[in-house]
């Protein structure tokens, strides 16, 4: 019977496959694991609540016309989802959920309970108040500019920002509590974090808000002993509704302030307040903490932020500009987001540099100066060839569009192109095949592979096309 499961299972991913973006099909389809057939019900794994509620809003039709075309106009689908919401729970255990049947559409039966009448705030003295105001009146601490109307969305990104979006509709009461979100440097951890404050707020005026660094907290913190309030202390914080930590990694080694804030969390969590928090590095690789804190980050999710890809990079220049009102020619906004690819705030940097120059020196914003300045710049923090780079140069040289050499068509100039792209991103950049042939109109390692040695094979055997690779390899080096 589960073989059964496993051949209808593959066969939906055939079609599923072909239907989503390979990030996508990679990120929600792969994960699952179909575990057996009855009477046309196929049951399938899923990892989280989350990830049931992610297909249900996201793939519901396609995931219906894809069980009734593999099972006939009776096919039905349920999910069993792995509950790892409790400490030490080893035993995943399983919840039929029906699906492909009206009823259970956008309305997800695993509901986590929900108790209104706890965590009313009490009136608690505390220094960390203004004294004589009767709500509490707290300094949220919150940017304005880091909303989610200014953070852009790419594949890098999607799943940290929807379910962030999610925890602001919806604060304490989703199965994101902790939402952890980790990456590392200048990827946007602490924008995102205030966006969801920002957005909380807003849909929740009433509930109190908090962003707090850790580094605020330790040295709030260690005041609290230094003054033997500790007491007011720890109720300040007992009584946010949601509370945003940023950079907990910098609780390590601080046992002291890791049990405070442990007791914290506890409470914070059983009266279904929101806790956000962002990392360096997922809990798995957390050093220096204790293991109950570990244990209970791991409740809600943890969500990653990537580096953005190309078109995401130059939708963030964009943005940027457009709040600024600053202009400026769109062969520089591209020049800047092939070639500075680390992080965001590397990229910002890069924009920055580049009108101040311009600005100082009363000098137009020419590719010229942004390649001055962009060498310069790059050459500082030790430039990586991209394999957007690359593409970008091969385009260049065969006078193609980016589109056109990573489109399906089997014109042999255009495979060619495509096949160098992928020959220099194996020569100059450290990315796996499987990285490249994604990037290089969505293609398997083993035609990323077939690729570097057909072209290995040319520059071997065929005068002229070594020296188009020579020059090539010249100016990607350049
Ligand atoms: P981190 O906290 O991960 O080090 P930040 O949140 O400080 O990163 O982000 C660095 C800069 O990049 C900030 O100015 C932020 O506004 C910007 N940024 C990061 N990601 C995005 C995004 N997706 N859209 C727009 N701006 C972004
Ligand atoms: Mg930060």
């Amino acid at each position: 019977m589960k073989d059964y499961a496993y051949e209808v299972w593959d066969n939906c991913l055939k079609i599923i496959k072909d239907n989503i973006h390979y990030q996508s099909y990679k990120t929600w389809f792969v994960p699952i694991k179909p575990l057996k057939l009855k009477d046309h019900i196929l049951t399938i794994q899923v990892p989280s609540q989350f990830f049931y509620e992610w297909l249900e809003e996201h793939y519901i039709n396609l995931l219906k016309k894809t069980i009734k075309k593999e099972l006939g106009p009776e096919g039905r689908l349920e999910y069993s989802i792995i509950m790892d919401n409790s400490f030490n729970n080893t035993n995943p255990y399983s919840i039929k959920v029906p699906t492909a049947n009206k009823k259970a559409l956008g309305n997800p039966p695993v509901q986590m309970p929900i108790d209104i009448n706890k965590g009313a705030s009490k009136d608690i003295p505390n220094p960390f108040v203004i004294p004589g105001l009767k709500k509490i009146k707290v300094n949220s601490q919150l940017v304005d500019s880091y909303s989610f109307e200014n953070f852009i969305e790419g594949d890098c990104n999607r799943l940290a920002r929807s379910a962030g979006y999610a925890v602001s509709e919806n604060p304490g009461k989703t199965s994101f509590n902790p939402l952890l979100i980790y990456s590392d440097v200048g990827l946007g951890k602490t924008h995102l974090a205030h966006a969801i404050g920002i957005q909380a707020k807003n849909n929740f005026p009433d509930k109190t808000v908090l962003y707090v660094t850790t580094e605020q907290f330790i040295a709030q913190y260690i005041d609290s002993v230094r003054n033997n309030n500790q007491n007011d202390f720890v109720h300040f914080y007992q009584m946010i509704d949601v509370l945003i930590m940023d950079d907990i990694q910098f609780l390590s080694g601080k046992e002291k302030t890791q049990d405070v804030f442990f007791h914290i969390f506890n409470q914070l969590h059983q009266n279904y307040k929101q806790i956000i928090l962002t990392s360096d590095k997922p809990p798995v690789e957390m050093k220096g903490l204790e293991p109950r804190l570990l244990s209970r980050f791991k409740w809600g999710l943890a969500a990653d932020l990537q580096q953005p890809d190309l078109e995401t990079r130059i939708a963030i220049l964009q943005k940027t500009l457009y709040n600024d009102g600053i202009e400026m020619p769109e062969e520089v906004i591209e020049y800047i987001a092939y070639n500075v690819n680390t992080n965001v705030r590397e990229l910002e940097g890069a924009l920055i540099s580049i009108l101040a120059q311009s600005s100082l020196n009363k000098k137009a914003i020419t590719l010229e100066l942004a390649k001055k300045m962009i060498d310069k710049f790059v050459k500082n923090t030790a430039r990586e060839i991209s394999i957007d780079y690359i593409q970008k140069i091969v385009c260049d040289y065969f006078d193609l569009t980016l589109d056109t050499i990573n489109s399906k068509t089997r014109k042999r100039e255009i495979v060619q192109a495509r096949q160098l792209s992928m020959y220099f991103a194996k020569k100059h950049t450290k990315a796996s095949l499987a990285t490249i042939g994604l990037h290089c109109g969505n293609k398997d390692h083993a035609t990323v592979l077939h690729a570097c040695r057909t072209i290995n094979n040319l520059v071997e055997t065929d005068k002229q096309f070594r020296i188009y690779v020579e020059e090539l390899d010249k100016k990607i080096k350049m």
